[in-house]
């Protein structure tokens, strides 16, 4: 059994209207790994870092369990670099830079020994890159899932379309769901989405929680009430690594533990926005995230008498 993940590992910089960060360690599989770390190990990595991405966080990961043989260190170059700033209501965001560094000629090689992976995660990345993953692997693993934003679906659309085609399951947030399929319904999207390829899709609704689509069924989450959210950064991608190391350790893709692996998903990235960057995800202990799970289930179970 196998756990790959592909993705940006990086530096950010955040500014939200609590406070503002220099640069610190973010990226799209920083966040996804150090989730699903929680429920699955080894999560092989594939990803590019410069010379300059400090070697106590990668020492970090690997006691956590990710492999990093498929991370490429290039010496004399920069790791890639993100800035974004929040709106008073967290929910919108504004890119302030996004210094491509080595991301700019990574050529994701996905080590020998992994190109058989189980369970697949094509992290955020220019569609392409994701693709050459894809062209990589020996077989097709119990279920691939994959990542996109609102960049791709303006600038390389033909490619992410593609993509759809040869991926299980789509996570996008609802601005992005509404963008690819040209519906404002997210239930008429998501039927446009369901039939451009991918067999499943989740829709991440940020603080409104998130939708899971199969066929014509449909599971809603919700998204815990949280006293402290600091910075939303990565919430996504917390959600991706905590829903899919959960169904890699359970070792089970129905529809039905599915169902589990959104709440689980979603009380990853409850914890990840208490604090700025992956902080909190380094510390939370995993009494906690039962707790938190228990929550969910407080929050939602209700003894309703129908007539
Ligand atoms: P999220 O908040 O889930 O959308 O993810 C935020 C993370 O995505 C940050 O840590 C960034 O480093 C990373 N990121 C932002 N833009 C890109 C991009 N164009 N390609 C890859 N990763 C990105």
């Amino acid at each position: 059994m196998s756990l790959l993940v592909v993705g940006s590992v990086a530096f950010d910089a955040i500014e939200t209207p609590f406070g503002k960060t220099d640069k610190i360690i973010g990226g799209a599989a920083t966040y996804i790994c150090l989730a699903a770390s929680y429920f699955y190990k080894p999560v092989n990595l594939v990803s590019v870092v410069g010379d300059d991405f400090p070697a106590d966080v990668l020492a970090d990961l690997e006691k956590r369990g990710v492999n990093l043989e498929g991370l490429a260190v290039r010496k004399g170059e920069k790791s890639f670099f993100w800035a974004g700033k929040y709106g008073t209501d967290l929910n919108t965001r504004m890119t302030l830079a996004t210094d491509l560094n080595v991301l700019a000629s990574f050529d994701p090689t996905v080590p020998e020994g992994q190109r058989k992976p189980d369970y697949l995660m094509l992290g955020n990345l220019v569609p392409d890159l994701q693709f050459k993953v894809l062209e990589q692997l020996k077989h097709k693993p119990r279920l691939i899932v994959m990542d996109t934003m609102n960049l791709w679906l303006d600038t390389a659309r033909e490619a992410v379309l593609r993509n759809l085609r040869h991926v299980d399951l789509l996570m996008v947030n609802d601005e992005e769901a509404r963008l690819l399929s040209g519906e404002y319904s997210l239930v008429k999207a998501a039927r446009a989405i369901l039939a451009m390829g991918p067999d499943f899709l989740i829709i991440k609704k940020g603080e409104h929680g998130a939708l899971l689509f199969h066929r014509n069924e449909v599971f809603f989450a919700p998204a815990l009430p949280l006293e402290e959210v600091f910075d939303p950064t990565g919430a996504g991608d917390t959600f991706a690594g905590g829903f899919l190391g959960y169904l890699a350790g359970t070792r089970d893709v129905s529809y039905e533990n599915m169902k589990s692996a959104v709440i689980y998903g979603s009380a990853m990235a409850s914890f990840v926005v208490e604090r700025f960057g992956p902080e909190r995800l380094m510390t939370v202990k995993k009494d906690e995230i039962r707790q938190r799970c228990r929550s969910f289930l407080e929050l939602v179970q209700v003894d309703i008498r129908l007539n």
